[in-house]
């Protein structure tokens, strides 16, 4: 595992549930979705999460309330027994970034909202990549000067729907330019002298984000710049698709020897989430090797979770290795015989094989969703018929959301006002619908299109 140059003697370091050194358990974490303000609904979802066995909690900062929110909520911890690491996840606002630095144990910055475009400056091109860089150490150093002093770590939180506009000018939009601007924050970091840094490159694809990783790690390796790294495949959406797109990304790269810790983003409640995460921890190791008989493969055991977790472990590597291309799945010990049908689809979709259902990406929901997204997807999947090689993205906020509705056929994005727009591809149809009119106006849209398409031309 790596080891970070810490530029001290100390051999094992805490960052934030992240202990840099020797050998350590691959620790899990979760994010709240509970507003930001509301420090009892969030106190009592962190406690859940805590006992169902989260090792730190994130929680999303939108504004100056919020951070007087993380201060209670420590305290409310602390004072219900609980010491676990808290994780400030901040965009947009580097002022935020540097009083949330003062309460939580590590703040998470994402490049896309550090850089030149929050701070009103068009950087698009390769010459304006030297002035990025000097705009990014400059807002950079005064929040190393508060981690510093309070003992905080940094996580750089690179997204794929959030790239700033001087690297996708470069690099596009994959793998090699999430790795390009997360070398650019690490290096911007290290030169200032901070060392106490966990780095993420999150795709919704989790093949995207499978090569990030190990592009990522190698690019580390070679510059000797070796950190933690924590990982997952985000809004990888929920139900069986969205677990399988997680243990794909999270359990390939744990058996490469990636993952510090790891998210197992899914838009489900915070102790569901570690609940798999904890069975992805556990059946990460499993292999198997390629079978020779066409009758099937069976699983036994009845804990979901686990089941999903083992087939990705032991199936995944023998199919992106070309070494299976088809399968049939058994699962004796699970009553609805929809599941090893809809796993087994859902893995050969993840891993690009073959396309059966709907994507939907959809977000966890965090304090910044303020719309209840879980309804609105749980809906969504009841009316509409499956599309396969479609793209539906579902998204709480304008964090990630105008980036992956790019990528998407259809999109719902939620205001801070809590309404939805709707989209057409990059094109937004109508603004401002209450979540029951979103769905509707979905549905009805998509429907349309649907037997448009299917009308025979004249
Ligand atoms: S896109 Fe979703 S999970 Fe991400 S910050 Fe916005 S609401 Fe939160």
């Amino acid at each position: 595992m790596v080891m970070a140059n810490t530029g001290t003697s100390a051999a094992v370091v805490d960052i934030g549930g992240v202990p840099l050194g020797g050998n350590f358990p691959i620790r899990v974490q979760s994010m709240t979705d509970t507003p930001a303000h509301d420090v009892k609904a969030t106190l009592a979802q962190c406690i859940r999460a805590f006992e169902a066995g989260a090792d730190y909690m994130r929680i999303g900062i939108p504004d100056k309330a919020a951070v007087h929110a993380l201060g209670q909520l420590k305290k409310g911890l602390k004072q219900s027994g609980f010491h676990q690491p808290l994780i400030a996840d901040v965009h947009f606002s580097a002022t935020l970034s540097l009083q949330a630095a003062r309460i939580a144990d590590k703040v998470r910055i994402n490049p896309g909202n550090y850089t030149p475009r929050a701070s009103g400056t068009i950087c698009s091109g390769q010459q304006d990549r030297l002035k990025a860089q000097e705009i990014i150490r400059s807002r950079l150093k005064p929040l190393t000067g508060v981690c510093r002093e309070y003992g905080t770590a940094i996580r750089i939180g690179t997204n794929a729907a959030s790239l700033p506009q001087h690297v996708i000018a470069s690099y596009g939009r994959g793998a090699e330019a999430m790795v390009e601007v997360t070398m650019e924050f690490l290096q911007a970091l290290t030169d200032l002298g901070f060392y106490r840094i966990v780095v993420s490159l999150k795709a919704s694809d989790p093949l995207t984000t499978i090569r990030a990783y190990r592009l990522m790690a190698e690019r580390m390796k070679k510059e000797k710049l070796q950190f933690p790294m924590h990982t997952g495949v985000t809004e990888a959406g929920e139900g069986i698709s969205g677990r399988v797109k997680s243990a794909l990304g999270i359990i390939l790269l744990l058996q490469d020897g990636i993952g510090a810790t790891f998210r197992a983003s899914l838009t489900d409640p915070p102790e569901a989430e570690i609940a798999f995460a904890k069975a992805l921890r556990s059946n990460y190791r499993f292999a198997r090797t390629p079978q020779s008989e066409a009758s099937g493969m069976t699983y036994t055991g009845n804990n979901k979770d686990g089941l999903i977790a083992r087939i990705v472990a032991e199936c995944a590597p023998l199919l992106l290795g070309g070494k299976l291309s088809d399968f049939d799945l058994h699962t004796p010990g699970i009553s609805d015989p929809r599941f090893p049908v809809a796993v087994a689809e859902s893995l050969m979709q993840a891993c690009g094989l073959k396309s059966t259902a709907t994507e939907f990406v959809v977000c966890p929901g965090c304090a910044r969703c303020n719309f209840n997204i879980r309804e609105v997807i749980g809906e969504l999947r009841k009316r509409l018929p499956e599309m396969p090689g479609r793209k539906i993205a579902v998204m709480g906020c304008a964090v990630n959301g105008p980036g992956e509705i790019a990528e998407a056929n259809y999109g719902l994005l939620g205001t801070p006002a809590g309404s939805l727009n709707l989209y057409r591809g990059k094109r937004m149809v109508v603004s401002g619908l209450e979540p029951a009119e979103a769905l509707e106006a979905m549905e009805e849209m998509i429907k349309r299109d649907l037997r448009k398409a299917s009308t025979p031309r004249e």
